[in-house]
């Protein structure tokens, strides 16, 4: 199953709907992948406006 990422927050979605905005626009064409333990030390985290711990693609198409 290919994974995809929510055009919205970012995340790493393996369902038809993200669980974090409830956006169902997803893309397959991503790049890039982090893993975001602690939102609130995570320079990269702020910058793309991540709250919450999880999976996520840099960039978005
Ligand atoms: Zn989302």
């Amino acid at each position: 199953m290919t994974e995809q990422a929510c055009r919205e927050c970012h995340r790493i979605v393996e369902g038809l709907v993200c669980p974090i905005c409830g956006s169902s626009s997803l893309s397959k064409d991503w790049a890039g992948y982090i893993v975001v333990i602690d939102p609130r030390g995570s320079e990269i985290a702020a910058k793309l406006g991540i709250t919450l711990p999880g999976r996520y693609a840099l960039k978005v198409r």
